[in-house]
């Protein structure tokens, strides 16, 4: 897929539920415009990992398929979405999860990017992207990632070449904590009851853009360049 170097396209908004396919189409994403993804999933996992005191308190609920409660959230997305990398845009990536979290996105781009004449007066574009229920469940149950370099497999679709081993690094892929199967149906409920009202406050504002998630991979990512496309060509921007 071309790469185009030279575009602002300002922030971007994947929604969906878990399995989606949001990290595969944010990664095209990130290709394509020369943006980073803002993975909140990711800086979690690396709190966890660096045992800081966001990352104690969030490794159980992570564990348990929960959502780390939105104002631990805020200081983190902040921090990140302040550097000078995200100034052409950047892709959020699992973020925002509640509706108090687009508020609060909201109010951050208008006091923080609104006034940075580099950074554009655009809100996000926000797509969400729609997978039936039963093709969710099939696709998280077959998640397997590599510990080493953090590569996402599927049994079912994008199986590795060696079964089990990461076609990069070699090393023995594992089903992460939260891919679990008791896990995995406490995301899809937390999704239904906490993510919902996200695609609903952007939809009530008449900002929710949708991608059929059910097609082919490519047809999905095509469905979303146009989105973010047409968003910066001026029809999105406030
Ligand atoms: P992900 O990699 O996006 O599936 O996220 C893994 C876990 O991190 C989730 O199940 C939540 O426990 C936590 N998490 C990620 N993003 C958020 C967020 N925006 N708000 C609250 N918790 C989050």
């Amino acid at each position: 897929m071309a790469q185009e170097t030279s575009r602002n396209v300002g922030p971007v908004v994947l929604l969906g539920a878990p399995g989606a396919g949001k990290g595969t189409q944010a990664k095209r994403i990130v290709a394509r415009y020369s943006i980073p993804q803002i993975s909140t999933g990711d800086l979690l996992r690396d709190h966890v990992a660096r045992a800081t005191d966001l990352g104690r308190i969030a490794k159980d609920i992570m564990a348990r398929g929960e959502l780390v409660p939105d104002d631990l959230t805020y200081d983190m997305v902040a921090q990140r979405l302040r550097q000078v990398d995200c100034e052409p845009g950047f892709v959020l990536d699992g973020f925002p999860r509640t509706a108090p979290q687009a508020g609060w996105l909201d109010a951050f781009l208008e006091n923080e990017f609104f006034d940075n004449s580099k950074r554009g007066k655009c809100l996000p574009v926000v797509i969400q992207i729609n997978v039936n229920y039963n093709e969710l469940l099939h696709r998280l149950a077959g998640r397997r990632t590599c510990p080493t370099c953090g590569r996402i497999y599927n049994v079912h679709l994008q199986s590795p070449r060696v079964a089990d081993t990461c076609d990069v690094d070699g090393s023995r892929l594992i089903i992460r904590d939260d891919d679990r199967c008791e896990v995995v149906e406490a995301r899809l409920k937390a999704y239904e009851l906490q993510t919902k009202p996200v695609a609903d406050y952007y939809w009530s504002r008449g900002r929710l853009l949708t991608a059929n998630g059910d097609l082919p991979v490519d047809e999905v990512t095509a469905q979303i360049f146009r989105a973010i496309e047409n968003h910066a060509a001026g029809s999105g921007k406030s």
